[in-house]
């Protein structure tokens, strides 16, 4: 597939950019995700890629020449974020960042694998070349057998260090990764290693949590984050070192493998569950601060037997078929066969729990995972975190002010205030009274740009012809 957003497109795609016409939006309902507050009456004005005023329409002066948006009975949200993908790793990502921005995407955490293609989209979009979401760019740091081609393999204390310390050493801004993103094959040793040296040098790391560790263990060592409802229903359960001795057994592998294949036996997982143990790590989560990305989306193919209702086949058109070649074929047959299991794994899986005990949580989707579609999958994630206990205001946190704060980026994202970037989706109807109404976008705009309806109609029409040729 050729690039499918050239350089200087922005004109045709009829939207306005950073330093073009100002945008005021008119006495629309600001939702306050921080407070819970809807701000009735409010204007907002973007003026270049910030937020130039946010307060009552009556004080509001809108600057000559501005394009207004009637924003009344609308509700305007921060952008959307999605902190767990993996789609800006490929040449041919290019579909990816249009279906982010229709969909109201304006910021997205890119968990690996290969660093150098992530960190030329994460340039390449700050620069207005490429339509895209913010991006945040982890480093995979690899364990040392099978798949080949990933970077930074560690079989060892030393290596952990220096993945450490490379990155460390690596110049600031958009040509640096922002974090460690780790892999479940880490061994025991590397990874303590790996922890320790991150800490003494202030690098971040996160992602799965290694086999050969406890998610207790990680949360100690300072992981900022542990992905997916996996890692913590193994940990739920009494048989958990058990699980984990077995997973992370090379020997049980061929060459070819993939270890993520010999992941979870549900049923025992289910069979082993401990209720008080669960509570116990849950806990240790809340005491360190250890963020959880639940990714809940990803079980729901399998929970469902592959219906169309969890592989929505009508976004399929929107996806390079050299991805959804592999969706089926490596969809775990384990997991695949046992759609009642995994449904009510996923329903012990804690989530509501978590939210309950203090863990901060983050709207992750894994796209494009088997049937995970970027951009499309963030709202349905949002769906399933208030089908797991959250209010729509805490789901609506998990993708909106939570990555803000994750981030350390407060003072830039995370709300809709005057001085902060203007990333932010206007929506048709309140999201606090039905969370399936993140959907109903009628515009988004992200670092100052305006995508009306015609604009993001355009995007997903033109991903879609793309990939026909
Ligand atoms: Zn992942």
């Amino acid at each position: 597939m050729r690039p499918i957003v050239a350089l200087g497109l922005f004109a045709a795609w009829g939207c306005s950019g950073p330093g073009q016409q100002p945008t005021a939006i008119t006495h629309v309902s600001v939702i306050d995700v921080a407070s819970g507050a809807t701000r009735a009456d409010y204007t907002v004005i973007v003026g270049g890629s910030r937020i130039a005023y946010a307060g009552p329409a009556a004080n509001a002066q809108l600057p000559r020449g501005a394009r207004v948006i009637d924003g009344r009975g609308k509700f305007l949200i921060p952008g959307l974020w999605d902190m767990h993908v993996h789609a800006f790793m490929y040449l041919f990502s290019d579909f990816a960042g249009p279906l982010m921005i229709a969909n109201g995407v304006t910021g997205a955490r890119e968990m690996g694998y290969y660093i150098d293609t992530t960190l030329r989209w994460k340039r390449d979009i700050a620069r207005g070349s490429e339509i895209g979401p913010r991006l945040v760019a982890g480093v995979r740091v690899d364990g040392p057998i099978g798949r080949t081609k990933f970077v930074s393999h560690v079989w060892d204390v030393n290596d952990a260090v220096r993945a450490v310390d490379t990155l460390a050493r690596a110049k600031s801004g958009s040509s640096r990764a922002d974090f460690l993103s780790i892999d479940p094959m880490l061994g025991r040793a590397p990874y303590f290693a790996l922890a320790k040296e991150a800490k003494k040098i202030g690098v971040p790391f996160a992602g799965k949590v290694p086999y050969a560790v406890s998610v207790a263990e990680a949360s100690s060592a300072g992981q900022r984050s542990i992905e997916q409802e996996d890692d913590l229903m193994r940990a739920c359960t009494r048989n958990d070192s058990v699980f984990r001795a077995h997973l992370s057994d090379t020997t049980k592998l061929r060459p070819g493998d993939d270890p993520l294949q010999l992941r979870g036996d549900v049923r025992a997982i289910l069979e082993s569950y401990d209720r008080a143990r669960c509570s116990e790590v849950i806990e240790t989560l809340a005491r360190n601060h250890t963020w959880v990305t639940p990714t809940l989306i990803v079980y729901q193919p399998y929970a469902r037997g592959f219906d169309s209702a969890s592989t929505h086949p009508e976004r399929s058109k929107y996806v390079p078929g050299i991805i959804q070649g592999g969706w089926l074929t490596k969809a775990n047959p384990k997991l695949r066969d046992e759609p009642a299991v995994v449904q009510s794994s996923f329903s012990f899986a804690r989530t509501g729990e978590l939210a309950r005990t203090g863990v901060k949580l983050l709207a992750g989707t894994d796209a494009p995972r088997a049937f995970i579609y970027p951009g499309f999958s963030v709202h349905d994630e949002l769906e399933l975190l208030v089908q797991a206990g959250l209010t729509p205001l805490e789901a609506l946190r998990t993708a909106t002010y939570n990555p803000a704060e994750y981030l350390g980026a407060l003072d830039s994202l995370g709300t809709v205030t005057a001085g902060k970037l203007a990333d932010l989706v206007l929506l048709d109807a309140n999201p606090l009274l039905d969370i399936r109404n993140t959907t109903r976008i009628a515009a988004v705009i992200a670092n100052g740009r305006v995508f009306d309806s015609a604009a993001r109609a355009r995007l997903l029409a033109h991903v879609e012809t793309a990939l026909k040729h």
